[in-house]
C-alpha cells in the first residue's frame, strides 16, 4: 500500500490490483471505440466487453445474457428492487410486497423506503444476535403475507459489510421459492472470499461491484436469471439487451472480469490466508480489556473483523479511529457512508446492541495484499489507542 499506511478498510473499497491495472491500461492504449459501433475498433471494443460478460458469468455459473453491468453495487440493488417492483406493478396491477432486514447496506434500505413511499408495502424480517436471517424467521413472515398478484420479492444479503454475519442464502432461497417469492442477495462483499454460484445459492438476483474486489470503482452488475423480467431504469439506447441505456464502459468490464477471474481462481488458497490473519487478529485483540467481539467465530466472512467494547459509553469511537489513523492504521466504524458522521451503526443497533456499543465499534477488514506484520502493528496500535482513551477518562 502507498505512502506506508496498513490499509484495514476492505470491506470500504480495495487497492486496484497490479494485473488489473495493466489489462485496463493496454485495453485503454488500444482502443477507445464505442461498442456500439459498426466498424472494426467499434467491433473489438465489443468483442472485449463480450469476453468480459462470459468470464463473469462464468464465475457466478450464469448464462451471459444473465449478466447486466451497472455503475456499481448501489445500481444494481436499486435495479433489482425498483426493476422488480416497477415490472409487477406495470403487469399485475399491484405493487409486491418486499421483504429484507435492518443489518442491510443502505443501498437496499433506501430504495426499499423510497419504493414504501409509493404505496408498495416493505416487510423486514428479523435478525438473530449475530445479525442472521435464519430460515425459519423469513418462513413465518412470508406465510403472515396476503394472497397477493405480484409474487413478494426477498432481498437479504449474503454476507454483511460491517460484520461479515454470512446469511444462509440457500436455505432462505429455498424458503422464498416454496412460498411462491423472488429472491434477490446483495453479494457485493463475499464474492471473492465465499462460493458464489447462482445456482448452489439459488437466487434469482444477485449483486456484485468490482471495486471490492481489487477492481475499479464505477462497475458492478445484477445477475437477473434468464426467466425473470425487469422494468428498465435507465432508458435511452438498446444497451445490456434494452436493459440499461448508455454507452458501455468497455476498460471497467474488461477491468472488472479480470479482478473477478483473480478473485474466484484464487479464492480458496487466499481466503486461507486471510483467514489465518483474522484468527491471529482475534487472538491478539482478546489482551485488550473490555474487547467484544461483533463478528461471530464461525459463519462470518474470512476478512472481517467487527469489535466493540463493553464499557463503551465512556469511549469515543471516533477518537479510537481518528487516533488509529494518525498511527498509520486506516480502519472503519461500520460503513462507509455512515462513518463521515459517526452515527451509532444500525447494522449492530438492529442486533440488539446499545447505541453507546454501536457507535464505538471498530471494523479491520482485510484482503489477500494483508501482511502479518501489518496485523501485529495494527493490534499494537489499537492496544495504545484504547490505553490512551482510558488515561483521559481517569483524569
Ligand atoms: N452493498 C454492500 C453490501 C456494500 O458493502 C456496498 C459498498 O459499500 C454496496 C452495496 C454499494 O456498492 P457500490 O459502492 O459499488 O455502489
Amino acid at each position: 500500500m502507498a505512502f506506508d499506511l496498513i490499509y484495514l478498510d476492505n470491506s470500504a473499497t480495495t487497492e486496484l490490483d497490479p494485473q488489473v491495472v495493466e489489462i485496463m491500461n493496454r485495453f485503454r492504449e488500444e482502443n477507445f471505440a464505442n461498442a456500439g459501433s459498426v466498424h472494426r475498433s467499434g467491433q473489438r471494443a465489443r468483442v472485449a466487453l463480450e469476453d468480459g460478460r462470459d468470464t463473469i458469468a462464468r464465475c457466478l455459473g450464469a448464462e451471459p445474457k444473465e449478466i447486466v453491468f451497472t455503475s456499481g453495487g448501489t445500481e444494481a440493488n436499486n435495479y433489482a428492487l425498483k426493476g422488480y417492483a416497477f415490472h409487477a406493478k406495470a403487469t399485475t396491477g399491484s405493487w409486491p410486497t418486499i421483504i429484507t432486514d435492518r443489518t442491510e447496506h443502505h443501498a437496499i434500505l433506501h430504495p426499499a423506503e423510497f419504493l414504501e413511499s409509493l404505496g408498495l408495502p416493505v416487510r423486514y424480517v428479523e435478525v438473530t444476535r449475530e445479525g442472521r436471517v435464519t430460515p425459519e424467521n423469513l418462513d413465518q413472515l412470508m406465510q403472515s403475507l396476503p394472497n397477493q398478484p405480484a409474487p413478494p420479492l426477498i432481498s437479504i444479503m449474503h454476507a454483511n459489510n460491517e460484520t461479515g454475519t454470512i446469511n444462509p442464502i440457500r436455505e432462505l432461497a429455498e424458503v422464498t421459492h416454496e412460498r411462491g417469492g423472488v429472491i434477490h442477495t446483495d453479494a457485493v462483499q463475499s464474492f471473492g472470499k465465499i462460493p458464489c454460484k447462482v445456482a448452489e445459492l439459488g437466487v434469482d438476483m444477485m449483486t456484485l461491484s468490482a471495486h471490492k474486489i481489487h477492481g475499479p470503482k464505477g462497475v458492478g452488475l445484477l445477475y437477473v436469471n434468464k426467466e425473470l423480467e425487469l422494468e428498465s431504469l435507465i432508458h435511452g439506447g438498446a444497451q445490456e439487451r434494452d436493459r440499461r441505456g448508455g454507452t458501455e464502459a468497455v476498460e471497467l468490464v474488461v477491468g472488472f472480469a479480470e479482478a473477478a477471474r483473480i478473485a474466484e481462481e484464487n479464492r480458496e488458497e487466499a481466503m486461507r490466508e486471510v483467514e489465518r490473519l483474522s484468527h491471529r487478529l482475534r487472538e491478539r485483540l482478546k489482551g485488550i480489556e473490555g474487547v467484544c467481539f461483533v463478528t461471530p467465530e464461525a459463519g462470518a466472512l474470512p476478512n472481517i473483523l467487527n469489535i466493540t467494547f463493553n464499557s463503551a459509553e465512556h469511549l469515543d469511537g471516533e477518537g479510537l479511529i481518528v487516533g488509529m489513523d494518525i498511527q498509520g492504521v486506516a480502519v472503519s466504524n461500520g460503513s462507509a457512508c455512515t462513518s463521515g458522521s459517526m452515527q451509532p451503526s444500525h447494522v449492530l443497533l438492529a442486533m440488539g446492541y446499545p447505541p453507546a456499543q454501536a457507535k464505538a465499534a471498530v471494523r479491520f477488514s482485510l484482503s489477500r495484499f494483508t501482511t502479518e506484520a501489518e496485523i501485529d502493528r495494527a493490534t499494537e496500535a489499537m492496544a495504545e489507542q484504547f490505553k490512551i482513551q482510558q488515561a483521559k477518562l481517569k483524569k
